[in-house]
């Protein structure tokens, strides 16, 4: 199968390259653009497009793909909601995604967030780099014994609160779905009451018209006065405007986002010639408590070989007319 590869970095082709030759035989041409209404002419020729969170698969592209008679749309990631899935499922076109491929990777990501926000290491370092020994600034709190929200139980959410678990927290959860597996380990609640309990609050469920914003000026004022919120999961799901007020406020002990809602045009890219345009996001960058990360939460060589493989064999059972378990409908 001819593959258009969009949005290529330097780590996405070392697996895809190695297993594709080794096992899969398709031709890939790995692209730089991410796919938007300006680049996706670049798939006119081949039969499937590989693609990331931040392309753009809205009706307008997807119609461009049914144009060139793209049948396939190969998410190397779990979340699409950069997707409009019903107008891809009338064009005939179908999704296939990498619904895990590490959750633990992620979770790991989100409590490294959260301990760095709360330690001030980013401070610590420069500090020390800077020959100042001192520990001015630098007061973090235990999470020991600390009530922690996690807020959706799927994948990911297991793995984190058994990394919680291991910090001796008690863990209350949240999810529309009650996880069987996690039983003996965490307290379902309500939003609001985890909200109101919760010591650190750690997002892990997927951004939809529900979830938008849950994280909000009504939801931040709910929340416990010093805690520390970590997003790993998508930025939609907090409103940032609203996030700052409450930082400047002084509600956050820290904050840890690996995603936000401006992310768009900044993540994946290096920008360190330009001038940050965005005065939301320069904000956001200005708070000592608060550690941007730029959506890496995945990147691990583990989870990328994960990518890889499974993609690689959602395009075989593509081919092969295999039943596709990693449809999205
Ligand atoms: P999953 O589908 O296994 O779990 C999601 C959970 O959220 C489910 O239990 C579901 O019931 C719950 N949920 C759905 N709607 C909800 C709502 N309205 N309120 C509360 N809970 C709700 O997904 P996962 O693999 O654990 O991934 C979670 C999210 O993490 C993904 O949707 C994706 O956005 C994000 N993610 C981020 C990265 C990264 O690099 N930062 C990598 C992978 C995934």
């Amino acid at each position: 199968m001819r593959i258009a590869f969009f949005g290529t970095k330097p780590y996405d082709t070392i697996w895809f390259q190695k297993l594709n030759e080794e096992k899969y035989h398709n031709e890939i041409k790995f692209l730089h653009p991410r796919l938007t209404e300006d680049t996706v002419s670049l798939a006119n020729g081949f039969d499937a497009v590989c693609t990331f969170v931040n392309d753009k698969m809205d009706k307008e592209v997807l119609e461009k793909l049914n144009d060139y008679q793209i049948k396939l749309l190969l998410l190397r990631c779990a979340g699409y909601n950069n997707v409009d899935v019903k107008a891809a499922k009338k064009l005939g076109i179908t999704i296939l995604r990498v619904p895990a491929y590490s959750p633990e990777a992620v979770a790991e990501h989100a409590i490294t967030l959260a301990l760095t926000a709360n330690r001030r290491i980013p401070r610590a370092y420069s500090k020390v780099r800077d020959n100042d020994f001192s520990l001015s600034g630098l007061i973090g709190v235990n999470l020991h014994k600390k009530i922690a929200g996690v807020v959706g139980t799927g994948k990911i959410g297991v793995a984190m609160v058994h990394i919680l678990k291991g910090f001796g927290m008690k863990v209350l959860a949240y999810d529309i779905h009650e996880n069987p597996e996690l039983k003996e380990l965490v307290t379902y609640v309500s939003f609001d009451e985890l909200l109101e309990h919760s010591d650190l609050i750690s997002l892990h469920c997927p951004l939809t018209k529900e979830t938008h914003h849950m994280i909000c000026k009504k939801t931040i004022e709910k929340m416990k006065p010093d805690v520390i919120l970590v997003n790993t999961s998508r930025g939609g799901l907090v409103n940032t405007e609203d996030l700052i007020e409450g930082i400047k406020h002084g509600k956050f002990y820290g904050v840890g986002l690996d995603v936000f809602e401006e992310e768009n045009g900044l993540v994946f890219e290096d920008h360190s010639e330009d001038l940050l345009e965005h005065t939301t996001v320069a904000r956001l960058l200005s708070f000592p408590n608060v550690i941007v990360t730029s959506h890496q939460g995945f990147l691990t060589k583990e989870a990328l070989r994960a990518i890889a493989e499974t993609s690689l064999e959602n395009v075989r059972a593509f081919e092969m007319k295999e039943p596709l378990k990693n449809i999205v409908e």
